[in-house]
């Protein structure tokens, strides 16, 4: 509380970040950026994918085409890498839930907290698969997409847009992030920031973003769930 300027904590809404953290999609990006943008001439490791996530597809292959052209990439160009990219993607075997996303996500329901939704994805049939996968949990209205956004992470825009979709200020919210640039967005934000590594980044890589609580999964961090909500609690 005192990191973020807080004199007290008014627990009312989580955002969730999707990638990474309610679906078990990541390994499925990094394979695709990383072979992706072999037509290109673009090259990019895996791991680099994992570094890049929660930027804008049009951001990622950007910085690509500086670092491997010297310079920008056009419009047209970042579209049909991008169009490519999701080809791509879409020929993996679509990612499960993520284990213990489910379970978290109804106590957080339970609690009668709101639950927010905030990714830099532009998957046209998202509400369809959370519905599918986590029913009841997800509305049109408490979502914040590739759509809705200008920037994106690591900006604090589409954080700041989920705390306005849920009418709270930011004493009054957590994130719950995997990624760096995502831990970056939520903490620019200035809202209390859960990292969830479940990729293979270094934890170094997450708490030095600045998350406020690191968990190694889901289901570790369900299974803290209560002890956190009573913390929270406490400070109220
Ligand atoms: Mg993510």
């Amino acid at each position: 509380m005192k990191k973020h300027g807080f004199e007290e904590m008014n627990l009312k809404a989580v955002l969730f970040d999707m990638d990474g953290v309610l679906f078990d999609s990541m390994p499925n990006h990094a394979l695709a950026w990383s072979e992706g943008m072999k037509k290109y001439g673009l090259p990019m490791t895996k791991e680099e994918a994992y570094m890049h996530e929660g930027r804008t597809g049009a951001g990622t292959i950007n910085i690509l085409a500086q670092r491997t052209w010297g310079r920008d990439a056009t419009e047209e160009e970042k579209q049909q890498i991008y169009a490519w990219k999701t080809e791509v993607f879409n020929k993996c075997p679509q990612a499960g839930p993520m284990p213990g996303a489910a379970e978290l996500l109804n106590q957080i329901k339970a609690d009668g907290l709101q639950i927010v939704l905030v990714t830099g994805s532009g998957q046209k049939s998202l509400l369809d698969r959370l519905n599918t996968h986590f029913p009841g949990i997800f509305t049109s209205d408490k979502m914040v997409t590739a759509f809705d956004v200008k920037y994106g992470k690591p900006n604090p825009e589409p954080y700041l847009m989920g705390l306005q979709k849920a009418g709270v200020k930011p004493n009054e919210a957590i994130v719950v992030e995997n990624a760096p640039l995502g831990v970056q967005a939520g903490v620019a934000a200035n809202i209390f920031t859960v990292a969830v590594n479940t990729g293979p980044l270094p934890d170094s890589v997450l708490l030095c973003e600045g998350a406020n609580l690191l968990c190694h999964s889901m289901n570790e961090l369900s299974e803290k769930w209560n002890n956190l909500l009573k913390s929270f609690r406490s400070c109220e």
